[in-house]
């Protein structure tokens, strides 16, 4: 394939997450991106796992502007990549459709593709139908430079938020989500600066409100807000939100939960509105002790009114967990954010937990969480990548390994129950005496299937693996001289490349 030149002269085209990060990056510079790229490795510092081992990042930032009510989300990018996107976002149920502007070599080249896009945003602003468009420079025209900060912040009364969501400069889809979080919330908060703005619809409370950093199941807020009333204190919204106006309630709070502590981006606007950031979530027994005091030393509350909240829900939670043992060894990762608080409900329930591994990164909001798990004998890897997981399943051998499909596919060849982290486990309530017992029905489930699992190993023994996997009627016409020969070919490839950036 013919590598398409973007202005600043550096190939581009025909590369995508498989390929050439250093030299996307360096293409990215070089058309004018760097600041943006700087400041991304400031929020989501990267390394060991410097690149998407899951599905493309923009999937974070894209679900969050599908799931916003009146809110259009237009993708500018590889054809492969948006198909890729749009058909997942699809297969997760999204409502609504997902705007392409399509380009060619040439309108990449010659600056086409930025006027097409300017072109699309002016047919599509029709205030009738939306509060706002979200534009998402992919991979491409990221590298290439398409300056989406050039397009108008608003037509006819309809924002327009650009945003660059590379694969090169964001490592996971949960921080992708904090990058559309955090333009959403800076537009608003210069609004609220220039002058009054919306309620929203759902109105405003009377009390003073935390807003919430992170999607959550949907009991989750209503459990937090009925342990923070005893506080005189409410639940405000959900950050990311679902419409436009809720920013502006979002940003009104008395203090922020950083739930999910990877929203560097959204954090800097709370911080920019003077807003107090609190870590950690309340979760179990401690977590939801410790997380109250700190709420209430966020609002500069009397330690009696804390204590009305903690005698109510903590004697509560206490029992949940006793009513609903875990026992057994589980290894739990993900990419979700979420995986500490998930470590902390199982350790509290009675699991053992030897290895916490996370995609995302190390924040000041995940450090009660680390110590709290680190005191509890589990080793925690932020940035984990997918061989840390498979090397922490292997060396542990548990009961259950809680993890992304490919270690789930890898426990199941080695004979260990398995459960998908993102469909199973992050889709239940967590929080408050509603989380403390709604992991065990599904984990003792798994753990209960060791034998089964056993079985089938047996089951499927000899029928081959890797490249001889199936049933062979003679052997398996394996050729390992080709093997090599290729192999020679990839080390002389390489060999050429070291010297070539030597000249
Ligand atoms: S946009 Fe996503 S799918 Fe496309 S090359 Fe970048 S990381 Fe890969």
């Amino acid at each position: 394939m013919m590598d398409d030149l973007h202005p600043g002269g550096q190939p581009t085209d025909g590369m995508g997450c498989h390929a050439g990060a250093d030299q996307m990056e360096a293409a990215a510079r070089a058309a004018g991106k760097s600041d943006i790229l700087d400041q991304y490795a400031k929020d989501y510092p990267q390394g060991p796992h410097d690149k998407p081992q899951s599905m493309c990042p923009a999937f974070g930032s894209l679900r969050v502007g599908l799931r916003m009510r009146r809110v259009a989300t237009v993708l500018s990018g590889s054809a492969c990549c948006v198909y890729g996107l749009t058909f997942v976002s699809h297969f997760y149920g999204a409502r609504r459709s997902v705007g392409y502007v399509p380009f060619n070599s040439e309108t990449l080249v010659t600056g086409k593709l930025f006027e097409d896009i300017r072109e699309a945003v002016h047919k599509m602003a029709d205030p009738a139908k939306y509060d706002a468009i979200v534009v998402t420079n992919l991979c491409v025209p990221t590298a290439s430079g398409v300056p989406l900060r050039l397009l108008p912040d608003e037509i006819n009364g309809v924002r327009i938020v650009g945003i660059d969501v590379p694969g090169f400069g964001i490592p996971t889809h949960a921080e992708a989500k904090d990058v559309l979080a955090g333009a959403m919330l800076k537009y608003a908060r210069e609004e609220i600066e220039a002058g009054p703005v919306a309620a929203p619809e759902a109105g405003m409370s009377d009390r003073p409100t935390v807003t919430m950093l992170g999607e959550m199941f949907p009991a989750d807020p209503m459990s937090i807000g009925a342990m923070l009333a005893p506080m005189g204190l409410a639940a405000g919204p959900v950050v990311p939100c679902r419409e436009w106006r809720e920013l502006y309630a979002a940003l009104d709070c008395g203090a922020v939960a950083a739930i999910h502590p990877f929203y560097t981006a959204a954090i800097r606007e709370f911080e920019a509105a003077g807003r107090p950031i609190v870590g950690s979530a309340p979760v179990g027994h401690d977590g939801t002790a410790a997380w109250l005091s700190a709420i209430g030393d966020a609002f500069g509350l009397p330690k009696d009114q804390v204590a009305a909240s903690q005698n109510t829900f903590l004697p509560a939670i206490k029992g949940a967990l006793a009513a609903n043992p875990i026992k057994g060894t589980v290894t739990l990762s993900g990419y979700e954010g979420s995986e500490l608080l998930v470590a902390r409900l199982l350790i509290e329930s009675g699991a053992h937990v030897p290895y916490v591994g996370t995609a995302c990164q190390k924040t000041r909001w995940s450090e009660a969480d680390r110590d709290w798990l680190e005191a509890h004998g589990a080793t925690v890897k932020f940035r984990a990548s997918l061989e840390d997981d498979l090397s922490a399943m292997e060396a542990v051998k548990p009961d259950l390994a809680i993890g992304t499909t490919p270690v789930v596919q890898k426990g199941k060849e080695l004979g260990i129950p398995a459960l998908y982290f993102t469909n199973l486990i992050s889709a239940r309530p967590l929080m408050g005496p509603a989380g403390a017992g709604s992991l065990a029905q599904v984990i003792n489930a798994a753990i209960g299937n060791k034998d089964r699992m056993s079985d089938m190993k047996a089951f499927f023994e000899g029928v081959g693996h890797g490249d001889t996997a199936g049933v062979w009627e003679g052997e398996p016409n394996l050729q390992p001289a080709f093997r090599a020969q290729h192999q020679k070919k990839l080390e002389k490839r390489a060999r050429a490349a070291k010297a070539a950036e030597m000249i």
